[in-house]
């Protein structure tokens, strides 16, 4: 086996298809979000705006936040030590995963590493708990529900995104006696689409199924207390399990699910990817929880957070960019095509000091590549009326198709 030309070949695959992917190295200095500094493949600095980071509401930067997280490394040092079983459970891991099950009006809580960890650790080890469980799956589900759904091996049918009809066929041809489950988001990240949490639990109780839901865009961001769409929809206490991460809205790192006291215990009792696995840094687990205890009771960033969304939406729109039916504060522009997409994205931040990633196949399918807007409280209306005049120009200069079609 020519291993090298093995490695070569693929990636000449990626890059031939466009989709090569190079991240910016950038450097931020506090208080100046969403400004950071971008070290240009030369060595040269550019000061450039943050048009896509998932601190949706810049509480990685947040003095509260940050002060918790300083105020922890000095009481408690770096690491946390070990495994939660073997030494890695302290005051914060407990006070963080109390916070978290309060949040949700859940019993309990269960931290992981990661959201993406979460979600592979939780549903993987649903089967141990459950044999014969058939999980029933949007198919837009993150990579890591997939991941999860696959490692458990167990019976998995995957329902039309967001069509409840499909789903419910796929519910009644279902043995009646098995153990059943429907796994979905709540935010759709890609198209920025909010799936029917209320009707999803209606088909869900009538054929006996478990509900597990993905609010990871969400929490944070919806519902007063901002325990995510279950909770602006009054629906949060008849979800069975909400899994979340505490690396976007919440500004920092980590991922955990909330239920009955039951269900996070069996999973604490069986999850391999919880078990055998060194838990987050004590500072992680302090800023975390004065994240969550913040926002719950600033609704106003909330708010702020969605009219600047709804404003750029409004501007893309009256500039003719092609921008998606979004109901959510996520912002995507089609661009439609991998070279497009990734051309235009590297002018922004060259020519321009925008910086939003190409979001190219396979996240998306391929013909709908787009750039992902996420607006933060922080973004300016100058820094909005800068980013509408740079993507007209380039529209123009790329001949990309607009609202009403392509330019004469
Ligand atoms: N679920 C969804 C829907 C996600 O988009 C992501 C990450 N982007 C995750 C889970 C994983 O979360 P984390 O980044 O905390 O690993």
């Amino acid at each position: 086996m020519d291993y090298k030309a093995a490695f070569r070949n693929a990636l000449d695959q990626v890059h031939s298809e466009g989709r090569y992917r190079v991240f910016a190295d950038l450097k931020r200095y506090r208080g100046e979000f969403p400004k950071a500094r971008w070290t240009r493949p030369d060595g040269s600095q550019t000061d450039v705006v943050v048009w896509c980071s998932n601190d949706y509401l810049g509480q990685g930067q947040n003095p509260i936040v940050t002060q918790a997280m300083h105020q922890a490394i000095d009481e408690a040092g770096s690491g946390s030590g070990g495994t939660r079983n073997i030494s890695g459970t302290t005051c914060y891991h407990v006070a963080l995963e109390k916070e978290l099950a309060d949040l949700h009006g859940k019993e309990a809580a269960l931290l992981f590493t990661s959201g993406y960890v979460a979600n592979e650790a939780a549903l993987s080890t649903l089967t141990k708990i459950l044999p014969g469980l058939i999980i029933f799956s949007d198919e837009l589900n993150h990579a890591s529900m997939i991941a999860g759904i696959r490692n458990g091996r167990c019976e998995y049918k995957v329902f039309r995104h967001n069509d409840l009809e499909h789903l419910e066929a796929l519910l009644r041809d279902a043995p009646a006696d098995a153990p059943k489950l429907v796994a979905f988001e709540s935010v759709y990240s890609m198209d920025g689409d909010i799936s029917d949490i209320a009707g999803t639990i209606a088909l869900a109780k009538k054929y006996g199924a478990l509900t597990y839901l993905d609010e990871v865009h969400a929490v944070g961001l919806y519902g007063r207390q901002g325990g995510g769409v279950a909770e602006r929809d009054g629906v949060m206490d008849q979800i069975d399990i909400i899994e979340g991460t505490l690396g976007k809205a919440f500004g920092v790192m980590g991922g955990y699910i909330a239920a009955d006291a039951d269900i996070v215990d069996a999973i604490r009792s069986f999850a391999s990817g919880f078990i055998f696995t060194t838990s987050l840094p004590p500072a992680l687990s302090a800023g975390a929880a004065a994240s969550v205890r913040w926002l719950r009771e600033h609704n106003e960033v909330r708010v702020r957070h969605q009219e600047r969304a709804a404003t750029l939406k409004r501007r893309f729109a009256e500039a003719g960019l092609p921008v998606m039916p979004s109901v959510s504060h996520i912002v995507p522009v089609l661009v439609g095509d991998p070279v497009h997409c990734k051309m235009i994205s590297d002018m922004l931040l060259a020519d321009f000091g925008v910086y939003v990633q190409p979001i190219n196949y396979p996240t998306v399918p391929r013909g709908t590549e787009r750039l992902r807007f996420t607006p933060t409280p922080f973004h300016t209306d100058e820094m909005m009326d800068h980013l509408v005049g740079a993507l007209d120009k380039l529209w123009s200069r790329c001949n990309v198709k607009r609202l009403g079609g392509y330019a004469a």
